[in-house]
């Protein structure tokens, strides 16, 4: 008889959708002997393509709940899966610390008393005098920004971890399909997703990470999941002004609600917005721009030199991200609404959980 071991180590499980949770799921379950197919006709145009790859874990303000326990979580493997990936790109990191700043007398009191409650060494308050906040406001022509700076939060550049995702699974020998599924369906034990081209995928288990189109492929009513599309626009802005060095700026930021990721002395990326729709609205510089009561002279006079969107699910009625056990052998992580990025460490954990109690 085969032991628990062998069966686990045999089974096949399909994947669907190739964004980062797609492929972090596929990096953990391979690691974890499983044999993975990954299905996705048009990766590049997903939505984690467009993230700007901020990790806003340890800067969360509620301290409890789900969506804390995520974060916390995510934090913590973070760190592990950078060295573990390094292998396959050295240059991978998270480029730490990030900033959080305001021009609102009350929410900078919010994050004051954050901060005095978490007694964190790793997370300080950033007052006026401080060379960052010097900084910041000399730059932004302003007085009136402050905020706070976490010291364990920062930024992964999306794309160089895609890429490295992408060299794992290829080191590994997974199974890429570039079908689009239509359908879904289990006969006998066995789960069969159908490509648009007809052709069926046999597998021990389905995980459905493919955003907004999961709802087409699981029966809506017995399961009753809703998902709302969220468009996210960010931009790259050319400054032509010999007096400004964006590069005396933090390497990542956030004023108001925008993040803020200096490129070059004259180049920086401003991301995003929340549009509820799935066509880009035209007034994009605004959009991006309008963060402070007043703009700087370079940035009025700033050019956009790239702009990009991404589609995102925002699950309706009930809290983001939906990590679900549909039935035996089908799982959904989806609805990762803005931060699927920082928790995609934590979703593919609690899917290798999920799994290893089917197995067991
Ligand atoms: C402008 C912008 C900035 C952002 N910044 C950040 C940030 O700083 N930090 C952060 O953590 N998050 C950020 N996000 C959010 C983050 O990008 C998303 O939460 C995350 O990318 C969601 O990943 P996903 O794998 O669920 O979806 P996606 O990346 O959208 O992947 C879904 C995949 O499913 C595939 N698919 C769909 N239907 C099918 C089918 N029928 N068959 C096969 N495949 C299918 C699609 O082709 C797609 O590749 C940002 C998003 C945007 C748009």
């Amino acid at each position: 008889m085969k032991s628990l071991k062998e069966n686990f180590q045999k089974a096949h499980i399909v994947i669907i959708g190739s964004g980062i949770i797609g492929k972090f799921n596929a990096l953990e379950l391979s690691e974890l002997g499983f044999q993975i197919t990954i299905i996705d006709p048009t990766e590049l145009q997903n939505s984690s393509y467009a993230a700007l790859g901020l990790l806003m874990g340890n800067m969360y303000q509620k301290r409890r709940g789900r969506s804390w326990d995520l974060r916390k979580q995510s934090i913590e493997l973070w760190p592990q899966w950078i060295t573990f990936l390094q292998k396959f790109n050295s240059e991978l990191n998270i480029e730490k610390p990030l900033i959080q700043l305001t021009t609102n007398e009350e929410k900078f009191k919010k994050l004051e008393k954050f901060i005095y409650e978490n007694n964190n060494q790793n997370l300080r308050i950033l007052e006026r005098d401080s060379i960052f906040i010097k900084n910041i406001n000399k730059t932004f022509q302003t007085n009136n920004i402050k905020g706070i700076i976490s010291f364990k939060d920062g930024r992964i550049n999306p794309f160089s971890l895609l890429q490295t995702l992408d060299k794992y699974l290829k080191h590994k020998k997974i199974n890429f399909s570039t079908g689009e599924i239509i359908k879904i369906r289990k006969s006998k034990n066995q789960w069969i997703s159908t490509t648009r081209n007809n052709e069926d995928i046999k597998s021990d288990m389905v995980i459905l990470c493919n955003s907004l189109k999961a709802i087409d492929l699981i029966d809506n009513i017995s399961h009753n999941i809703t998902l709302k599309p969220v468009l996210g626009q960010a931009m790259e802005i050319d400054v032509n002004d010999g007096e400004v060095d964006l590069l005396s700026l933090p390497k990542q930021f956030n004023i108001n609600g925008k993040n803020i990721i200096p490129k070059s002395k004259n180049k920086l990326i401003i991301g995003s917005t929340d549009e509820y729709s799935t066509k880009p609205e035209e007034n994009t510089f605004e959009k991006l721009t309008n963060f402070l009561d007043k703009k700087p002279n370079w940035l009025l006079k700033g050019k956009i030199s790239k702009k990009w969107y991404g589609i995102r699910s925002r699950p309706d009625g009930e809290p983001s991200p939906i990590m679900k056990n549909l039935e035996d052998g089908l799982i959904v992580c989806t609805g990762f609404y803005k931060n699927g990025i920082l928790l995609a460490p934590a979703c593919s954990k609690w899917v290798a959980n999920e799994i290893n109690n089917h197995f067991s």
